[in-house]
């Protein structure tokens, strides 16, 4: 199975004409409230591809935590290992979005941050027998060191999103635990000083990344495609065209079909092609974990 350690939160989605001001009371013309989180949408993309994946983490003790745990288990994710905390409340993500698209995020990590080295019991165990572990840094980075430091000793690959980037940059060390990473435009600009627009920038960037001890660096670039860099392997994906309306999770989904590729054995190159169909896929819907593809659907695109 693919171990995802990460984040789960309930997004409360609003949809309105403008942002309100400061003081004013507004009605939305829409809204709407589902689960989120990078750990929560990554293991619900993995489960619809059809892969065995487990989700390890922490929700409050709250009717929130209810909702997310009945909408990753009747996805088929394994919810053994995502523990419930009395002192916190389920994290959550409150998001405006405007006429012209442009979004206004709000996060109480809640739970999600709750917990560094004493809690690290609790949940290893959901690394046993692992063929991968997908983590991403909406978690104490302390917590992700220790358990980057597990999966390397049982020879577990760890594939970091390093998304958000921190304020203070990623731990050293974690970079180094790294056998990959896979940021986007911003967080590649944020980790290396280098803006990457096209594969020779996102290459230069990737060696900055390998200098830093990451195994194979995968550099997502949006609607151009995605990069990618291994000790003996490098090249570059092209997008597959499609009619993208909702860009959300499309990172997301991107990581949960690299995951699921590599652990069936597909080789880094045929992977990243998988991954590019997912997130392209992704951007056709809107939502998060539900804009997620079916296997079928990434060969049916693969094959056009
Ligand atoms: P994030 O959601 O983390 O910002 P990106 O926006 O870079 O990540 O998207 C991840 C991947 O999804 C891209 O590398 C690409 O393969 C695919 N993708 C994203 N947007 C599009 C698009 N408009 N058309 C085709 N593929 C896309």
């Amino acid at each position: 199975h693919i171990a995802v350690i990460g984040s789960t939160n309930i997004d409360f989605v609003m949809h309105v004409t403008r942002f309100a001001q400061p003081g004013e009371t507004m009605h939305v013309r829409s809204s709407s409230t589902g689960l989120g989180g990078k750990g929560a949408n990554q293991a619900m993309a993995v489960a619809r591809l059809g892969q065995a994946v487990a989700l390890a983490g922490w929700t409050g003790q709250d009717m929130l935590a209810d909702m997310a745990r009945t909408t990753l288990e009747a996805a088929g994710v394994n919810t053994r290992w995502l523990l419930e905390d009395t002192t916190c409340g389920t994290g959550r993500a409150f998001i405006t979005i405007n006429a012209a698209g442009q979004n206004q995020i709000l996060v109480d990590g809640g739970a999600n941050m709750a917990h560094a080295d004493a809690s690290l019991a609790h949940i290893l165990p959901a690394l046993d027998g692992a063929g991968l572990v997908m983590m991403q840094m909406e978690m104490d980075p302390t917590l992700m060191l220790a358990i980057a430091r597990h999966a390397r000793a049982h020879a577990i690959p760890v594939m970091l999103d390093p998304a958000p980037v921190p304020a203070d940059g990623l731990p050293e060390a974690l970079c180094a635990l790294a056998d990959l990473i896979t940021p986007n435009e911003r967080e590649t600009a944020a980790l290396t000083g280098i803006e990457p627009t096209d594969e020779t920038t996102a290459l230069a960037a990737a060696r900055i990344l390998h200098a830093r001890g990451v195994g194979t660096a995968i550099i997502k670039l949006g609607h151009r495609g995605v990069v990618y860099s291994a000790p003996d392997a490098q090249g570059f994906v092209p997008p597959f065209r499609v009619h993208a309306i909702d860009t959300v999770a499309a990172g997301d989904c991107f990581n949960a079909g690299l995951a699921t590729a590599l652990v069936t054995g597909h080789p880094l190159g045929q992977a990243v092609r998988i991954a590019a169909a997912c997130g392209a896929l992704a951007t056709t819907r809107a939502g998060a974990a539900q804009a997620a593809p079916t296997m079928d659907e990434v060969m049916t695109l693969m094959a056009t």
